[in-house]
């Protein structure tokens, strides 16, 4: 765990942060990586809604994304390999009025992390996950992942991937008590701000795929969509991601879909012809763990110990 650069008055209410407060080391992505992109969104956002850096935490797994709490001013969890949603789930148990934030891969998440993945959502525990889909692993140097598409040439795949790739969305979407799950692109940042923001703002676990250029050894897999937008599918709703006009043009396929409307979100991610950008699920009603988990938690040490003197009592022979 790494925290702050600088010291703190404990006075939040007269304090403005700025950008430079949510900024920590130099980001050593490579050139033309998505990821400078979204963790600049990631610093917009807590710098417009003013989230305190002291109450902030970046988690993460492991894999080029997984850098991004490293860049926060914030404090941070750069954890092992898969593990970014249990570390974070633990850290919401015991101090439910953070803010956390978590970075994790198609590799992290989708692969090795796939048990954590399932039952984070589950528990539904309060936090913005940002799955930065490249479709590969880029920090090990071209391995095939969960979603690199078949036929795509890789190290371990050198003739190209054999099987069909998983699909995100409709995994994340039959899981039970799913709350909130949108997918957008890294090289809009509009609909990118927009996207994550409204993931912020539930309460709740909100999952959002973000589709990220990897320009060292996936280009491809982005590139035919960022050419060709027509390959998308901008979800329109009231209740779903706001988009401004001169956004909306860009896509040229648009379909309205009310984000409650649970078999239609699963039809529109099953549909592999079009990628949808968007929200495709949200329900506010599900109940979150952290609310649970975290009774309790303002209790003494002696009530806690009467507590523990109670429970065991029960086993006394
Ligand atoms: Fe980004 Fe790919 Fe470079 Fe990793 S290898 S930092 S994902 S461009």
């Amino acid at each position: 765990m790494f925290g702050l650069k600088g010291d703190w008055s404990l006075d939040i209410k007269k304090r403005y942060f700025t950008l430079g407060n949510y900024a920590g080391g130099e980001a050593r992505w490579c050139p033309g990586c998505g990821d400078h992109g979204v963790l600049t969104v990631v610093q917009r956002i807590c710098r417009d809604k003013q989230l305190p850096p002291e109450k902030t935490v970046a988690v993460s797994g492991i894999g080029c994304s997984s850098r991004l709490p490293h860049y926060m001013g914030t404090y941070g969890f750069h954890g092992l390999h898969g593990r970014a949603l249990p570390v974070a789930c633990g850290i919401k148990s015991r101090r439910p009025e953070l803010d956390v934030w978590v970075a994790t891969g198609d590799g992290d998440c989708y692969s090795i992390g796939t048990g954590h993945w399932i039952h984070a959502i589950r528990y539904n525990m309060n936090m913005t996950v940002l799955v930065f889909d490249n479709s590969i692993y880029g920090l090990t140097k071209k391995q095939t992942s969960p979603t690199t598409p078949i036929g795509f040439k890789s190290n371990t795949h050198p003739t190209g991937a054999i099987l069909e790739p998983l699909n995100p969305l409709t995994a994340t979407l039959g899981i039970s008590n799913v709350s909130f799950v949108a997918q957008t692109v890294d090289w809009n940042p509009i609909h990118l701000y927009e996207t994550i923001k409204a993931a912020h703002d539930h309460k709740g676990f909100s999952l959002i795929n973000i589709i990220q250029r990897c320009p060292v050894y996936s280009q491809e897999v982005s590139q035919f969509l960022q050419d060709n937008p027509e390959n998308l599918l901008l979800l329109n709703h009231e209740n779903g991601i706001p988009i401004a006009d001169n956004i909306m043009r860009m896509f040229p396929n648009q379909r309205e879909h009310d984000p409650s409307n649970m078999s239609e979100a699963y039809n529109i991610s099953f549909n592999t012809k079009l990628t949808p950008v968007g929200l495709l699920y949200h329900n506010p009603k599900v109940p979150c763990y952290d609310d649970l988990s975290s009774k309790g938690n303002d209790m003494g040490v002696e009530e806690k110990l009467a507590g523990l003197n109670k429970v065991l009592d029960q086993f006394a022979i």
